[in-house]
């Protein structure tokens, strides 16, 4: 547990929050600053800041976690569909350092966006980059 840590601080039961699920591993509760109703974030207990700070069984049961819920979530408000993402590192927007998956109802004309618009302006990459980085990413495992 990470003393000032708001998600550590509501799994221990110190700070209120609308807990919707829990396991011995992992909790998910409602964020207190919604993007849209039912906004839910699905954490590990454990505090971890990053998704490779995780073990692998871990980051499965954030996994399955988010897949248990995304249903309900939606069900719950009628959404017609999900945006389910992580912030991954302050860079990416990450403002609580405690690994968080976001689970946000999205409704037809909702005038949001999809994540494709997340990164900015698309970079110009040759066919020559890309098998680069292909084989970067498979060295770097
Ligand atoms: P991030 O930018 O780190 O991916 O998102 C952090 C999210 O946590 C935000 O959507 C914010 O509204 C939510 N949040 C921050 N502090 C608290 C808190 O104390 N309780 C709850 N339930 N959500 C919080
Ligand atoms: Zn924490």
């Amino acid at each position: 547990m990470s003393a000032d840590c708001p998600f550590c601080g509501i799994v221990a039961g110190e700070i209120p929050g609308r807990i919707v699920h829990e396991t011995d591993t992992v909790t998910a509760f409602l964020d207190a600053n919604p993007l849209a109703p039912g906004h839910t974030l699905v954490v590990p207990n454990d505090h971890h800041e990053r998704l490779d700070d995780l073990s692998e069984d871990l980051a499965s049961d954030v996994f399955a976690a988010l897949h248990r819920l995304t249903p309900a979530v939606e069900a719950a408000v009628d959404a017609d569909a999900t945006t389910v993402a992580f912030n991954n590192g302050s860079a990416a927007g990450q403002e609580v350092p405690h690994v968080h998956g976001h689970v946000i109802p999205r409704f037809e004309g909702d005038g949001g966006a999809p994540i494709h618009v997340v990164a900015g302006d698309r970079p110009d990459l040759a066919d020559d980059d890309l098998d680069r980085i292909a084989d970067d990413v498979r060295d770097s495992q």
